[in-house]
Parts: structure tokens; sequence; C-alpha cells
């Protein structure tokens, strides 16, 4: 009898491609133009991808490989392509990111695009923007990792200390809707600092109407931004897992000297806490006034909110941030969470749900990393939760189970205005309750046979 598993192969991933991930923080630098070493139809997978969640026009280039170019070397295509979207684009930067093909048929991107920028000319004499490169093997990762990628590329390849010290703030927010991102610009404008959001999507994929399209929307990080973060007075890095070592933060701190606080994201009543106190540090100055009243909006919430979901059992999936932000909010409003998976592989995951429930859930959630939705499908039957809380990708899941899903983090493909869910801060805990309280309610009021008007 075979004692192989039943089961071997992943089935509907909970993670996206790396590069994917890469592209996306690209898209916060100003005048970057993404670009994906690899086919044509991992460019077109992506920008379907990031369109539909987005709703923005999103433009990746590629190098377009073929068959010929998989056996003799992709180095050609990748140089034309780079002078085609120097030309077209007028780009100010490249992030060109690597995929399965390129990184299998072992092309050496950094040494090809160092060969590229000694020989490369603009059309018009225009000056040859910066070219980053990035290595992104989608069979060893998620886009998370992809994303902290580029980040920390961003970083090492564009970050100097030239100018003498400027007293800002590197902010690192890690993967946030535009609207967080929009947020935390807010804040640190309200404590008066100035800071560097990298990358900063909070425009360039939630934009304005034009009546003209524009090859590159406006607004990311502006490329002096990113080469004065050498100068800074600290770095605040929002999320812990799935960083590169070195990470976008400890490149800061070690090749400059940069001061580098790490905290989890600010999901939450007490995370968010954490990042207005370390705000108030370097602002010199206590939360201000709008800021302390929606705190104590948001406690007003939880009090008036606690009968509506104590007893409550979740199942929260996602990138591995997400779920401990979830987990930890979720612990604060008496929601008893039964399962935290992520596609992520992030050993460190269970002990930090456990560390941010402890105390205030009844018991520590059972924690999955490195997994798909064929296995959270799996567990979530035995475990009967009330509602899914996640990315659009537990759908199919919701449907079985008859339970409500919950829409955050990234991708939602199948809601609108993805790009402007806001679960950061005071503002955005208690935006995110608020749906949360209202999407148990339809499902309650949906399923009783009186019909209660009353709830
Ligand atoms: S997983 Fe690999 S082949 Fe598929 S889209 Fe991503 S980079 Fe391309």
């Amino acid at each position: 009898m075979s004692t192989a598993p039943a089961y071997v192969s992943t089935t509907n991933a909970c993670k996206a491609c790396m590069p994917l991930g890469a592209c996306l923080a690209f898209k916060g630098v100003e005048g970057c133009v993404p670009f994906l070493h690899g086919s044509q139809g991992c460019a077109t997978y992506m920008r379907r991808y990031l369109i539909s969640h987005y709703r923005e026009p999103v433009d990746i280039a590629s190098s377009s490989l073929g068959e010929k170019q998989a056996i003799y070397g992709g180095g050609p295509n990748l140089k034309q392509g780079l002078v085609n979207v120097m030309n077209k684009y007028q780009a100010q930067a490249i992030g060109v990111a690597t995929t399965c093909l390129t990184e299998t048929i072992g092309d050496d991107v950094p040494g090809l695009v160092r060969e590229f920028m000694g020989q490369a000319k603009v059309e018009g004499g225009a000056s040859v923007p910066p070219v980053i490169a990035v290595s992104t093997p989608s069979f060893g990762g998620t886009h998370l990792q992809g994303f902290h990628r580029a980040v920390a590329a961003l970083v090492d390849q564009l970050a100097t200390a030239a100018g003498p010290p400027n007293g800002q703030v590197n902010l690192l927010p890690g993967l946030v809707s535009p609207a967080d991102a929009r947020y935390l610009k807010e804040v640190l404008a309200d404590f008066g600092l100035t800071g560097v959001l990298l990358p900063d999507l909070s425009l360039t994929l939630d934009g304005v109407a034009k009546a003209e399209y524009e090859l590159i929307p406006e607004g990311g990080t502006p490329l002096r931004d990113i080469a004065a973060m050498g100068s800074s007075a600290a770095t605040i890095q929002l999320g812990c897992f799935a960083m590169p070592n070195p990470s976008a933060g400890q490149i800061l701190a070690s090749r400059f000297g940069v001061p580098l606080v790490s905290l989890n994201q600010p999901l939450g009543l007490r995370a968010s806490d954490t990042l207005f106190q370390c705000l108030e540090r370097h602002g010199g100055r206590p939360t201000p006034e709008r800021h302390a009243r929606e705190r104590g909006q948001l406690l007003d919430a939880f009090v008036d909110g606690h009968k509506y979901l104590a007893g409550v059992k979740a199942v929260v999936y996602g990138e591995e941030d997400l779920v401990l932000g979830l987990c930890s909010f979720l612990a604060e409003v008496g929601v008893q969470v039964v399962l935290a998976a992520s596609g992520g592989q992030s050993p460190d995951l269970a002990q930090a749900v456990a560390q941010a429930s402890r105390g205030l859930a009844p018991q520590d959630p059972q924690v999955r990393s490195g997994v798909d939705f064929y296995q959270i499908g799996e567990e979530a039957r035995a475990l009967q939760p009330d509602i899914l809380i996640g990315n659009s990708k537990g759908h199919a899941l919701a449907r079985q189970l008859r339970v409500p899903l919950l829409r955050v983090g990234f991708p939602i493909h199948d809601r609108f205005g993805a790009g402007r869910i806001q679960t950061l801060g005071y503002r955005g805990a208690l935006s995110l309750l608020d749906v949360l309280i209202n999407t148990l309610l339809k499902k309650r009021q949906a399923d009783n046979p009186v019909g209660y008007g009353y709830l």
C-alpha cells in the first residue's frame, strides 16, 4: 500500500506571483515603468490582475521572450525593450523584475543592465533614466516577497547620503492600499514630520480623471526623495514578514547609519497606538487632537459593537502582515479567529499571532503558513466559522460554507473600490469594524424568518 500523501499539489494558491509584487512597488515610484524580463504572458496576466483590483490603467513592459531566447538567452530582448520604454514613455526610471523563465535560464540581469547603461542613448539626447533590477523567481516565493525585494532594490540602487542630515522620516509602509498610503502621509504631516513614503501608491493607483490619457500616471515617490533617504533621521518599517535580508530599512541602517524602527502594520487599536507613540517620539509632540478623537471614537464603537461580535468565529487569510493585523484587531473586538492562514512560508507567523491574541481571545488561533485554498477549505469546513475575512479569492470557499466574505487586502476582483479600502490606524480600524458588523447583521437579517427591522 502506498504511503505517499494523498495531496501534494497546489490548488488555488493563497498568494500571487513574486514579480507582480515587484511591479506594484515600482508603480509607487514617480515616473517609473515596471518592466518584466520574461514572456509576454506574464506581463499580460499581471496587468489584468492589477487593473481588476485598482480599476486604473496599469502598463507593464516586457522583454517578450520566445522559444529562441529561452535557449540562447534574453539579453538582446531586454536591451531593446529598455530602449523602447525610454523612447516611448520618457520614463524617469525603469524597474526590471525577472520572471520564472529568465530565472530558470539564468540570465544575469544585473550584468545585462550594467552593460546596457554603458551604451544606452535616449532619442533627442535626454538623459538615461536609472534602471533598477530585482530578482523575483516566482517559484520561490510570494507577491509580498517580490514587493519587499523591489523596495530593497530601490533603496540599494538609488539611496545616497550625499546631502546634510535632513531630519525627515523614511516610512516604508509595506503593501497597503492607496487609501492607507494617503492616510499615513496625512498622519506624518499632522505630526509636523517631513516624510518619504516608499512606495507611494496613493495617486498612481487611485488617480483622477484626465481629459488626455497619460502614459505614466502622476504621483509616486520622487526619485530625489529616494536619493535623500540616506540622510534621514530615522526609518519606520511597517510589517515584519517576507522581507529580504537585508531589507530596505536594514540597508539604510547599515550603509548610512539611519536608525531603523520596525513595527507591525498598524491594524487595530494596539498596533495603531504603537505607531502613534513612535511618531510622538520622532515628532516631539503629543498625538494631534483629531487622531486622539478618532481613537476615542474607535473605543466607543468597540463598546457598542461588542454585543454583535461576542462568540463570532472567523477564518482569516492573506499576506502574513495582514493576517497578523487582522488577528490582533479581531481579538480586540471579541471575535474568535479559529484559523489564520497564509500562502507565504513564514514560520514566525504562529508565534506573532499567538502573542497578538493572548489575553484577549479565549484561545490562540490555529495558524497555517504556506497553504492554499484547498487546505484552508479542508480545515475551515471542520471549524464552522461565521465569516471569512480576506481577499476575493476566498469567494468560492465562502459560498461552499454559506458564510459571508468580508473583503480586505489584495486582490479584490469582484467588488468595486478596493483601492479605497482603509484598514490602518484608528480610522481604518473603525471603518473595518463597521463593515464587519454590518456584514454579519446582513446575513443574520437575511436568514431570519421574521425579518426584524431593529438589530
Ligand atoms: S508565476 Fe512565473 S510564469 Fe507565471 S506569471 Fe508569474 S513569473 Fe510568469
